[in-house]
Order: C-alpha cells, then structure tokens, then sequence
C-alpha cells in the first residue's frame, strides 16, 4: 500500500481532484479574504486558485466548534467510541494515501515515493495510534481522609487551534490533530499557504469516517489573517503551533493581549552531529549528510552542522561532498527519485542567499553552489552544499531549510559542547560513539530535546518530540501529548 510504483503520477496529477474552499460545520464555504494563489513547484505550474478565511469566517469556524464541543457530538461519548472513529479515519486515509500523497507532492515538491512511504505511513500510524489510546487514559483518585473522596480528572481544553507548516503537511497536522481529537477536543486548522489542498481533502475524510461536523474545521487562509485571528480568538483555549521561532513567538503574543490561550510552540532547530575520535567517520557523516537533505533540507530536525575532531575535518569534508554530490534534485514524480523540489521560489532564493554570504565569509565550498539545479523545466530546485565553516558563520547559526550542511572543526570535547549548544536552537543532536560513558555524559549535557546516538531521525509514536530554548516548549506524539489538550480538573466530595 505505501509503496509507489508506476510512472504515470504526471497523468494522474493532471487529473487530480482538489478541494479550494475552505471546510466549516462539515460544509464547503467560499472564504471571504484573498484567495491563495498556489503554484506547483515541481514544474512552476498555477494550481486553482483557494479561498481563504478572513477573520470573520475563522470566527464561524471557532464558533462552529465550540457548537460540536458543548453539544457533546464528540466531547461527551464515550472514549473508546472516540478511539474507534479515530481508528476508522486513520482507515480513510490509508485507502486514499495514493491520492493524499500525489496531493502533497503536487502541492509542495517533495517525491511522491517519499510522500507515500514515510509520510502517509506516518500519518496513518499516527492517527490508529491515538485511536488506540483514547480509552487508556487513566484519572486519578489520590488518598485523602476516610470521609472525603478526591478525583483528579482530564478534562478535554475546548477548542484547538492548531496552525502548522508546509513541509510535512500531513504528518504535523496529524501530530496535532490525533491527541487533540483523542480527548474529545474540537479543532480548527490553518494549513500553510503551500500545502492547503491536502488538508482541506483530509478533513472531508474525517467526515467520510463518521467524524462528527464541526469538530474538524479547516480554515485556509495567509498567517497574518487566519493564522493571526486564530491566535487573536477569545474563544480558542489552546494553540498547538508548529513553524519559524520569530512566527511562535508571536502567538505567545497573541495570547497575552487576547484570552491567555495556552500556548504550545514547536518551532526550529540547527541540529548538531557530533562526531566522537572513536566513531566510524565514514558511516556517520554518511548519515548526517542524508539526515541534512532529507526532505530537500526542509526539515526542523536537519542535522544542519557536522562537528568533528580537527584532524578528521578534511576526510569528513570530502565525504559529506561526496554524498552531496550523489543526492541530485528530480523530478517528484518519478518513483526512482529521493530528492524533489524546494518548496516555492522564494523558499529557493532565502536558502542560496545563505550559500553567498557563507562564501563571502569565507567559507570553503566543498559541494555545490548557490546556483539553482535544473530538473524539471520551470521548477525550484537546488542541489546540496557542503561547506566547510566555523560555528560563529551565519550559515553554522540559523536554520537555512534548505540542503547546506555546515562541516566543523572541533578540538576537544568540551570545545565540541559548547559548539553544539551555542546556537539558539534546542531541537535534537546526535552523538556517533561506541564509549558508552561518553556518549551517556554528553547526551545529557546536550541542550537539546531529542538525542540521537549512532542514528539519525529514528522514533517512534510512543516517544516525545520536542525541543528546548529557541526551539520552543511543545511536545508532539506519545502519551505526553495528550496532557497538552486537557485540564486538571479536582473533585472533592464529603461523604459525611
Ligand atoms: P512559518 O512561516 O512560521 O509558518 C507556520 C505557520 O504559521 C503557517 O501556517 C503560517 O501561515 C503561519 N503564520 C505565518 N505568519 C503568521 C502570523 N503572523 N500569525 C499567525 N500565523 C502565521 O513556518 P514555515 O515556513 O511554514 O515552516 C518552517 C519552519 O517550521 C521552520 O522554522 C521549521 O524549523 C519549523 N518546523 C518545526 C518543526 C518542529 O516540530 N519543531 C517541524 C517542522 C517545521 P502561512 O502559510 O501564511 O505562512
Ligand atoms: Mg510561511
């Protein structure tokens, strides 16, 4: 089922069914603000056009799931119903991954290959996971004096808000959506710009599945508005937001001079892979270098810097030039291909932008340049970098998103933690060692949420995802993140 074969995904792409309007009470609505104007980047080529919510319309769709919460549609059944509609969503969606996959691909570049095995897998498994869980959650009743009873309950938080970003589309919004809609919460989501057709198609798959209307909204729209009035609202008590640090922080913002909605930031990171003397050099570059162009380099998690030991950084540098060279752009819809397109034009030209300055800073290209790579006629491509740097470079400070991995020196091991945890990031790090006293001392003076040792990007759903300092507070997957979406609630009762 996740795995795609056949070399007609042009055919089908033209042909494809896409959803443009935005989706309140489990109705299609014309939005009323500026419509999106979307182009593919694969070939450069306009989508049709999407409407979107002004604050008015995001107002309807709060409004409409603050109707399904206190209705108790959803809210009030019981749990293990709840898990079974979640289970038969995640069903849905699995019976269309082709087409959801195809959407994504379409909409924001990524290999349609790469959109079906990893992506819909994940978000299949996401939302079974979720739906499993939903009548595992256990309230407390904590001791207290033989004539009183205390219970601490979970009770769901309301309505949800959660605004995600285009580069796994469906896999955020499945990390927000599942544990929110697991404890009986309503939602509203603001897609990003880039990748709106796939969650619009999403949610009329929830409906497909017996979800109740309303307890699912989606509200395309420009994060200034939609985004903005989302934040803004009185009536959301939770934001779950996944994006840039400048763009989280402002939702904190929009907290505080609105209702003091909590907040749930999950923002950037510029991961760094440090490479112990010990390690096998080759295997662990090998791995940071794939985990950096991964996903064209749009991934938080991009293991963005390699630090190694001083006398390794030449062979090190040659290496990481080495698989930069063998990971070339192509087309998305060929099934042989790992790496698509940069997501827009503009995306494109920020990403070389940190290529020159890097240059002009001195920095040694091992690999690539900040020239765009021709693949398909008319799309955004662009081949990786590798450059050799040292960590106060521009490029070996902020998150590029895109494939440009910083290669640096290190001279001890101290050096090499300060260097790992002096950016304002905390997202994830990865230690290559086989000295477990090592690795087991570093990986806790790692400032960081997630560490990896001798692999890169492995997880599970029953473990968090999250970061620390820049990186914000938010905690995605596992059991964790269902806390995120409840109250505590304490009854105490006198028996006499
Ligand atoms: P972004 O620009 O911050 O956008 C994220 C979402 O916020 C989009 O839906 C966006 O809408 C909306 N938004 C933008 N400006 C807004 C505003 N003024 N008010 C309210 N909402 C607003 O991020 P992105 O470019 O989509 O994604 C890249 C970023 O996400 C990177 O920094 C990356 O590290 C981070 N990320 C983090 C994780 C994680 O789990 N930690 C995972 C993936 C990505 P528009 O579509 O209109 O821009
Ligand atoms: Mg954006």
């Amino acid at each position: 089922m996740f795995t795609a074969t056949g070399d007609d995904w042009a055919e089908r792409a033209a042909v494809l069914p896409l959803r443009t309007r935005m989706f309140i009470d489990g109705v299609w609505e014309e939005g009323s603000a500026e419509p999106l104007t979307p182009v593919s980047p694969r070939d450069g080529r306009a989508l049709p056009p999407i409407g979107t919510a002004s604050a008015a319309d995001v107002d309807r769709a709060v409004r409409s799931a603050r109707t399904a919460f206190e209705a108790g549609v959803w809210s009030r059944i019981a749990p293990r119903e709840r898990g079974q509609l979640l289970i038969a969503f995640a069903q849905k969606i699995h019976d269309n991954a082709e087409e959801l996959a195809l959407t994504i691909s379409l909409e924001m570049g990524k290999p349609v290959r790469e959109a079906l095995q990893t992506e819909l897998r994940a978000v299949v498994n996401c939302f079974r996971w979720y739906g499993e869980a939903a009548d595992k959650v256990l309230d407390e009743m904590p001791v207290t004096a033989p004539n009183s009873l205390a219970l601490v309950t979970r009770e769901p938080a309301g309505v949800v808000a959660a605004v995600v970003p285009w580069n796994f589309p469906l896999t955020m919004t499945a990390w927000k959506l599942a544990p929110a809609l697991a404890v009986g919460n309503s939602v509203v989501l603001k897609p990003a710009e880039q990748s709106s057709f796939s969650a619009l198609r999403l949610a009329e798959l929830a409906i497909e599945a017996g979800i109740p209307a309303g307890v699912l909204n989606v509200t395309p729209g420009t994060g200034q508005v939609a985004g903005r009035a989302l934040g803004e609202h009185r009536d959301v008590d939770v934001v779950t937001f996944t994006g840039s640090p400048d763009v989280g922080r402002m939702f904190l913002g929009y907290s505080a001079a609105s209702n003091g909605k909590r907040v749930w930031p999950e923002l950037g990171g510029k991961t760094a892979s440090l490479v112990l003397p010990d390690a096998d050099l080759e295997r662990a570059v090998r791995s940071t270098a794939d985990g950096c162009f991964y996903n064209q380099g749009q991934m938080c998690t991009a293991s963005s810097r390699l630090l190694v030991p001083r006398d390794r950084y030449d062979r090190a540098l040659e290496i990481a030039a080495d698989v930069a060279r063998t990971s070339l752009p192509a087309d998305p819809f060929d099934v042989t291909t790992s790496m698509g397109a940069i997501v827009s034009e503009r995306q494109l030209a920020g990403i070389a932008g940190f290529v020159e300055r890097a240059e002009a800073e001195g920095g040694e290209l091992a690999a690539g340049s900040a020239e765009r790579f021709r693949a398909v006629d008319g799309g955004s491509y662009f081949a990786p970098v590798v450059l050799g740097v040292t960590p106060r470079h521009e490029v070996a400070q902020r998150e590029v998103f895109g494939p440009v991995l910083s290669v640096i020196a290190y001279d001890d091991v101290d050096d090499a933690l300060s260097i790992a945890n002096g950016t304002e990031f905390g997202l994830a790090a990865a230690l290559w060692s086989n000295d477990l006293t090592a690795v087991h001392t570093l990986s806790r003076r790692l400032r960081a949420g997630i560490v990896w040792v001798n692999c890169f990007e492995e997880g599970d759903m029953t473990i968090p995802f999250g970061g620390v300092k820049g990186s914000g507070f938010g905690r995605d997957k596992s059991l964790h993140a269902l806390e995120k979406f409840t109250d505590l609630k304490t009854t105490w009762i006198e028996l006499s």
